[in-house]
């Protein structure tokens, strides 16, 4: 059985008060041992909340790059991530490829370089409105995924994101049923490309307008194993999406 997984992505929000405030709901909710819950704050914070948060709620960094150091002003690497004791990174969130133009083999090449270099990847993907109105929606989940499988990654330690692109920050979430329907081909691909036992383990988690209200039903569907939650990871009510299956 695949354990829940449910991630709060900070993005580009906050400053020392609002950390403090989120690490003191978090610190003070009651521990779950069924959910694995990795918070991502922004860069300039992630030492501050791995020092205060408790041991139950993992720090996942919001990007990384593909090698270790060197003359690439404005990036960190894994290598660093590792350093400050954390094992989490997102990669290929739609944000990254749509506002800051990461391709498909970037990304590729950053999860490679991650996991080689022992962090774990919550690896995004997701169509926009006009590839899900065009029909591709298929297409388009299948390619972000064959750009790491054709790295021949070793899955145990990804955690697949889906966020159709249409839902992020729009409060338009998608219904349980047109999420279960990806998760459920996302999991048939892994099937089919990588094998049935990665396919069966490895945790496909939901993103885009996950709130407490609609976490409990989306959390109730076969494949979807988890969220990945943006504005609502902000606030207290994070937590009842952390206990939503519970
Ligand atoms: P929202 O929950 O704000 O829609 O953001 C989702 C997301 O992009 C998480 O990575």
């Amino acid at each position: 059985t695949r354990k829940f997984f449910v991630g709060g992505n900070w993005k580009m929000n906050g400053d020392f008060a609002s950390v403090d405030g989120i690490v003191t709901f978090l610190n003070q909710s009651a521990d779950n041992a069924s959910v694995d819950v990795v918070v991502a704050p922004p860069a300039p914070y992630l030492a501050y909340a791995k020092s205060h948060l408790k041991a139950g709620v993992l720090v996942a960094a919001q990007n990384c790059y593909k090698v270790p150091k060197g003359a690439f002003t404005g990036e960190i690497s894994p290598a660093m991530i590792k350093d400050l004791g954390l094992e989490w990174v997102i990669l290929g969130h739609s944000e990254r490829r749509h506002v800051f133009g990461e391709t498909d083999a970037l990304i590729a090449e950053k999860t490679v370089h991650a996991l080689e270099s022992g962090i774990k990847v919550i690896f995004c993907i997701g169509e926009k409105l006009e590839e899900r109105e065009a029909g591709q929606t298929k297409d388009v989940n299948f390619r972000q995924l064959q750009a790491i499988v054709d790295k021949g990654v070793s899955w145990d330690n990804i955690v697949v994101a889906y966020e159709p692109v249409w839902a992020i920050g729009t409060g338009k979430t998608a219904s349980p049923e047109q999420a279960q329907e990806v998760h459920e081909w996302i999991r048939e691909f892994l099937k089919e490309k990588v094998s049935p036992a990665v396919a069966d383990s490895t945790r496909i988690i939901y993103g885009g307008s996950v709130t407490a209200d609609n976490a409990a039903e989306l959390g109730k569907k076969a494949d979807i194993d988890g969220f990945l939650v943006g504005g609502a990871s902000l606030k207290p009510d994070f937590v009842k999406i952390i206990n939503a299956r519970s």
